[in-house]
């Protein structure tokens, strides 16, 4: 190689870019070199870890300069605008065969655009989608890189040496050409929502229905990440409900303000998923009840709203079976988020044209990312098993898991409309599994809605072809 020294380099050295090049600069055979548009943050890392051997810049020239080549970069700034203004500095001074990562939370999108911009330089261009936040930046993220396989080359050995490893396997693999690593990333952001929204629904019912504290129900929480739902959001889940507010004495739960933000990524995997046509109704549900919760104003003037009079009165008279029934509701609902979160992942690859291994997808989410659990073994086995597996929950394992959890999960669905507790994840969950269960659904009826109106014409279930009706209503 020529060049400067650096086998690798990062620009952008705020939390996440400063952790990945402290995680790269660790990892034997790595130089990196490091760059950042204000000069004081690069200064500040050199100076705070003199043991990473950072090769530092003060202009793109020198960055450059400092790389051996072909080079490569991983891009760790603001979304968006800033990414772009990033990428042109870098293509101006790198050269044909040089590779650029946008590790950055791209909208898939924007990655596919960028990829086509930049590859008619010869230069290579790779969104990359990385999880796990600081910690997994710094310890070992799961890494979701898209682009050409002509980058994988040089980059794959960089990235499975700083990735996190589960059962002795490196979270990172190939996703897909252009844009399908940051695509995978939305979904599992997505997916997320949906599985956090879930266990807040357990909790709420949990607390309401038997009146027990937040530390008692972190004990809950805690046996149950023994079993089945064992995985970091329900540990952590644990950890948040034990916490005791210093200044006031009360469950810290109970002092934090009602109303859940979000960065867009949830919002963007619906909105995907709606233009792909494609049901993912708990991750739709979780990221509605997070805008709902928002809402101060609406909820405010809704407070006196009329409910059911059975509200008062909610207190189970088995706590333990009762607890029960949420756990294996929280299960059932969870399989469908996966379910629908996989499909959706399906249909961008279809969309796209990306050649994306869904069984591999679960098994880089098995470490280093916020959804890491031991169910997704499951996943992967159940696409080892029928790659081109249409409805993930129809897998013999999780068809099981459903057959022993769906009537507790009635139970707990019709016992929250009853008494007037939210649970929209666990109740849009249920509709989900028991539509794609109907032998026949009311969409016959809108079917006629439709023709009757708008001549958009029908299906017959006897026979080939289109059909219109006359209706006695057409004029
Ligand atoms: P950030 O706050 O999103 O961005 C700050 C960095 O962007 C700074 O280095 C800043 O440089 C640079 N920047 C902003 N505008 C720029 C411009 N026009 N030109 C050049 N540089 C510009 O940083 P972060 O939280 O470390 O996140 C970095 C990326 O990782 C983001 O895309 C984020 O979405 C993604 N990500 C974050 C997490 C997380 O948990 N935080 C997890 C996964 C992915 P200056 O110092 O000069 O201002």
């Amino acid at each position: 190689a020529t060049g400067g020294q650096a086998n690798i380099g990062v620009v952008g050295l705020a939390v996440m870019g400063s952790n990945l090049a402290r995680n790269l600069a660790s990892r034997e055979g790595n130089t990196v070199a490091v760059y950042n548009r204000s000069s004081d943050k690069t200064e500040h890392l050199v100076q705070a870890h003199p043991e990473a051997g950072f090769a530092p810049a003060f202009s793109y020239e020198e960055f450059a300069a400092n790389l051996q080549k072909p080079r490569a970069a991983i891009i760790m700034v603001k979304a968006g605008r800033p990414t772009d203004a990033v990428i042109d500095e870098l293509v101006r001074v790198f050269e044909p065969g040089d590779i650029i990562v946008d590790g950055g939370n791209a909208l898939f999108t924007d990655t596919i655009r960028r990829e086509k911009a930049v590859r008619e330089t010869g230069i290579n261009f790779v969104g990359m989608g990385v999880s796990g936040g600081e910690e997994g930046a710094l310890l070992g993220p799961s890494i979701m890189p898209g682009g050409s396989d002509e980058s994988w080359v040089t980059l794959g050995p960089i990235l499975k040496s700083i990735a996190a490893i589960a059962e002795g396997e490196p979270c990172v693999t190939h996703v897909g050409h252009d844009g399908a690593g940051h695509f995978v990333k939305m979904v599992h952001n997505g997916i997320e929502y949906a599985d956090m929204q879930l266990i807040a629904e357990a909790y709420d019912l949990i607390r309401r229905g038997t009146g027990k504290s937040p530390a008692e129900i972190a004990d809950i929480f805690a046996e149950w990440n023994r079993g089945e739902l064992e995985s970091y959001l329900i540990e952590i889940t644990a950890e948040v409900l034990r916490q005791t507010d210093a200044a006031t004495g009360r469950p810290l739960v109970d002092v934090i303000v009602d109303q859940a933000g979000a960065k867009g990524t949830g919002a963007w995997t619906v909105q995907t998923a709606l233009s792909l046509g494609v049901p993912v109704s708990g991750i739709a549900e979780a990221t509605f009840a997070r805008s709902l919760s928002s809402h101060a104003e609406q909820r405010e003037i809704s407070g006196g709203l009329p409910g059911p009079s059975a509200e008062g009165d909610f207190a189970v008279d088995d706590a333990d079976e009762f607890i029960e029934k949420i756990r294996l509701a929280l299960w059932a609902s969870k399989i469908v988020a996966y379910s629908q979160g996989f499909d959706e992942i399906r249909a961008g690859a279809a969309e796209y044209g990306w050649k994306i291994d869904l069984g591999a997808i679960a098994g880089i989410w098995r470490g280093g990312c916020i959804i890491r659990a031991q169910f997704l073994n499951r996943i992967t086995e159940a696409y080892a098993e029928t790659p081109d597996l249409a409805v993930l929950l129809t897998a013999p394992y999780f068809v099981e898991a459903l057959e022993r959890s769906q009537s507790a999960w009635r139970d707990v669905v019709a016992t929250s409309a009853r008494v007037g507790i939210p649970a929209p994840a666990f109740s849009s969950s249920l509709a989900y599994y028991d539509g794609l269960r109907a032998e026949r659904l009311p969409a016959a009826l809108i079917q006629g809605q439709r023709d009757f109106f708008g001549a958009h014409t029908y299906k017959r279930i006897d026979k080939p072809g289109t059909f219109h009706t006359l209706w006695s209503g057409d004029r």
